[in-house]
């Protein structure tokens, strides 16, 4: 038989890694923005998401440095999504994992992780990274006290911005043939953005860098005034983005600003891209489009702006795309209407924001959209309310 390669087989899957599709967006920037918005889907790897690339580099220069042996054990603090690129590449390669995660990470990116064999230690969230029960600390003692482990540190370990600066970035660049004006990418060990925005900029000075921070994170204030402070930091829901330190990765002099998005704001967008464009993505890719439109007064007709989505729908499942967690968070004002609202003439406590009086026609629509025409006339003041959205507040997870 032929080589694999001469076939277009892979060897093994850690090969189908990369070359991930570009995508433009559609409904979402329509009437928003002229400008071109373009978005790399890494869902597409094997993992599902865009921390395989780095997952297989770390380990790589590990087992060239020597820091990583035949049948050692890899560590890792992980979200879940660096821990899933870890977890298929030791499947391959042949080495155990051990993962330190926290309360409040997805359940399915856990389960997901074990699937692959790995074991996971959930640590709280809401202690300092000094303190010894944090996933940081946790995950350092385990490297001291098992025989022949590696700590892989996606935050200070350079290798995952080299993984970007090497793979995803010439992929953007050819992919949009040199035209990219602006990249917007979510930052969490900033690993991505560093090491995509630097290969960019190397090659054009004038794209524009722009990275997604949350409010609870220190990246924002630290990028504006120089300061650490402490005072920005609190629990927030948006997933895999933000921190409360500065990982080694974050090269602030390859970002040019970076733009908050609120927990809601990042949630709702997160299912409006499956409902309007029909892509399944994460967390923190809805904070990326929601970070694009709030920046959408920067963008001309010309430019191409390209935005990192980073995984995949499927592991939020039980979060931004799960109708009673949004309630819970106060994040959905859209309750439906059941029949037995209408037969009780609940309509003004069913009808939120989101439903509109439909215009297809027909009997069942008309006489919703009476209803609803009712309940506009009666409640304007609270519509007005709710289509405000409810004030920003910190959110505990
Ligand atoms: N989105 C998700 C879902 C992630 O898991 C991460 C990694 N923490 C990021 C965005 C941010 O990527 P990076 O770590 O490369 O900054």
């Amino acid at each position: 038989m032929s080589t694999p390669r001469d076939l277009n087989i892979c060897s093994n899957i850690l090969e189908t890694i990369g070359n991930t599709p570009m995508v433009r967006i559609n409904a979402i920037t329509r009437g928003a923005t002229d400008a071109t918005v373009l978005v790399k889907l890494e869902t597409f790897n094997p993992g599902n998401s865009i921390k395989d690339r780095m997952a297989v580099r770390m380990i790589e220069d590990a087992e060239k440095s020597g820091a990583l042996k035949p049948g050692g054990t890899i560590i890792e603090g992980t979200s879940g999504n660096t821990g899933m690129g870890l977890a298929i590449a030791a499947v391959v390669k042949g080495y155990r994992c051990i993962f330190t995660t926290t309360d409040k990470q997805s359940k399915e990116k856990i389960d997901a992780l074990k699937a692959f064999g790995a074991e996971v230690i959930v640590c709280p969230t809401d202690v300092d990274p000094e303190d010894p029960r944090s996933y940081y600390s946790v995950s350092s003692r385990l490297e001291r006290e098992i025989p022949n482990a590696w700590k892989a540190n996606q935050y200070d370990n350079l290798s995952n911005t080299a993984a970007h600066y090497e793979q995803t970035a010439p992929e953007i660049w050819k992919q949009t043939d040199g035209k990219v004006t602006h990249l917007v990418v979510g930052v969490g060990t900033g690993g991505t953005v560093s090491g995509v925005g630097r290969y960019l900029k190397e090659r054009n000075p004038r794209i524009k860098v722009w990275g997604i921070d949350t409010y609870g994170s220190v990246f924002k204030k630290y990028k504006e005034t120089g300061i650490f402070d402490k005072n920005e930091i609190y629990p927030y829901v948006t997933e895999g983005i933000g921190e409360d330190f500065l990982p080694k990765n974050v090269d602030f002099s390859i970002i040019d600003h970076f733009e908050k998005v609120t927990d809601k704001d990042a949630a709702v967008m997160t299912r409006r891209l499956a409902r309007e464009e029909g892509i399944f993505a994460g967390n923190s890719a809805g904070s990326a489009m929601a970070g694009v439109l709030q920046l959408r007064e920067h963008f001309t007709r010309d430019d191409i702006v390209v935005v990192i989505f980073h995984d995949h729908g499927s592991r939020y499942l039980g979060k931004m795309y799960n109708d009673e967690w949004m309630r819970a968070k106060g994040f959905l004002e859209v309750t439906g209407m059941t029949a037995r609202d209408l037969v009780a003439g609940r309509v003004g406590r069913a009808v939120c924001r989101g439903v509109q009086p439909s215009h297809r026609g027909g009997r069942a629509d008309h006489e919703r959209s009476r209803l609803l025409a009712d309940f506009n006339h009666q409640s304007g003041a609270r519509r007005r309310v709710a289509q405000r959205g409810a004030p920003v507040r910190p959110v505990r997870a």
